[in-house]
């Protein structure tokens, strides 16, 4: 994997540039690739504005225990950009935000960026025939302005009464607190969605009672997760169409599943119910399609088999 990124961003430049053919907005894997199709296509007029203090968007703002993509990253990875570094076929976090960074470096994107930079309000200008776009750090204008924001980057926090009262600890796996210790605390998970599936395997082995909550169940496939050989690593360099062979066979599996999926839960022989066989909890099986909801992907079968109570 390539090294933390060398490149400076915008404002570590002292750019004061105001005005630029094109915008985008978020730099995530959506705005840092849009980037760099821009650059492929010789546009170099273009800024980015993030309002985090870093660039990977997703990948950026979660980091709770277990973080990693749910797709092998020969496929979750830019087409134009394979990484034969990869140690594992589906990264944790840490890796996935390196990975990137050294692309937007690569492509020259970080320079482009103004990081810390929340556009706060958009408006088309007709007299002018540019947007005019406010920010933390003031304003811009700009010819076109692309949207990339995302949506998995910002804490959804449930609405629940008494929340705010609430003395105990609380936060969201969008802001894990890293300065809190779990060991042996009392803890409660709201949700059993794809964070939840990769927290609370983690999670469960240091703390003395945790209890899951789970309004919707879902799906659970296998994460076939290993690391991959230094080996293969080499073989990779070495032959970059063989890891374009993988990504295409992973792609085209992938695809096959959709349809079996989408027939109902006997056709598909890999799923399992969330939360696995377990005695001493209360299960609460999906009555979906598969397909019909975002499966989820669990390395740890029966992840949930030793936490003391999943409520429905
Ligand atoms: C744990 C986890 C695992 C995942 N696994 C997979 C997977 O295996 N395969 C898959 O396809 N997808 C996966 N996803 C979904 C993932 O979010 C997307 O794949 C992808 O990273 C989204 O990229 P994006 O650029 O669209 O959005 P984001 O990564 O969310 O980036 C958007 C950026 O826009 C910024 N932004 C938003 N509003 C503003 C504003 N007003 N001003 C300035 N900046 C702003 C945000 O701060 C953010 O940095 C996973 C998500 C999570 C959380």
């Amino acid at each position: 994997m390539a090294v933390e990124s060398v490149s400076r961003t915008a404002q570590e430049n002292g750019s004061s540039r105001r005005h630029a053919r094109i915008g985008i907005l978020g730099a995530g894997f959506g705005g840092i690739g849009m980037a760099i199709r821009l650059k492929q296509a010789g546009i170099e007029d273009f800024v980015i504005w993030e309002r985090d203090d870093g660039l990977g968007g997703t990948w950026w703002a979660n980091s709770y225990p277990g973080c990693q993509c749910d797709i092998p990253s020969h496929l979750y990875s830019f087409s134009f950009a394979p990484n034969p570094e990869w140690t594992r076929t589906y990264p944790l976090q840490p890796e996935l935000k390196r990975y990137l960074r050294s692309v937007a470096d690569r492509f020259g994107i970080a320079d482009h960026v103004h990081i810390g930079c929340e556009v706060t309000a958009a408006q088309w200008d007709d007299a002018a025939g540019v947007w005019r776009i406010e920010t933390a750090r003031g304003p811009f204008t700009v010819e076109l302005l692309i949207a990339a924001p995302g949506f998995l980057s910002e804490p959804s926090t449930p609405d629940l009464p008494g929340l705010a009262d609430f003395e105990g600890t609380t936060f969201h796996t969008a802001r894990w607190n890293h300065d809190h210790d779990l060991t042996g605390r009392l803890v409660a998970v709201i949700g059993t969605g794809a964070s939840a599936i990769q927290v609370v395997p983690r999670m469960q082995p240091v703390v003395e009672h945790l209890d899951v909550f789970q309004r919707t169940p879902p799906w659970v496939m296998p994460h076939r997760d290993r690391p991959i050989t230094e080996a293969e690593r080499r073989i990779y360099r070495r032959f970059p169409t063989l890891q374009r062979l993988v990504r295409a066979g992973v792609y085209w599996v992938r695809e096959l599943l959709v349809p079996a999926s989408s027939i109902g839960p006997g056709s598909c022989g890999c799923l399992s119910a969330s939360p696995g066989a377990t005695s001493s909890v209360t299960l609460r099986i999906p009555t979906c399609a598969p397909g019909s909801l975002r499966a989820t992907c669990s390395a740890a079968s029966g992840c949930f088999h030793r936490t003391t109570g999943i409520r429905p």
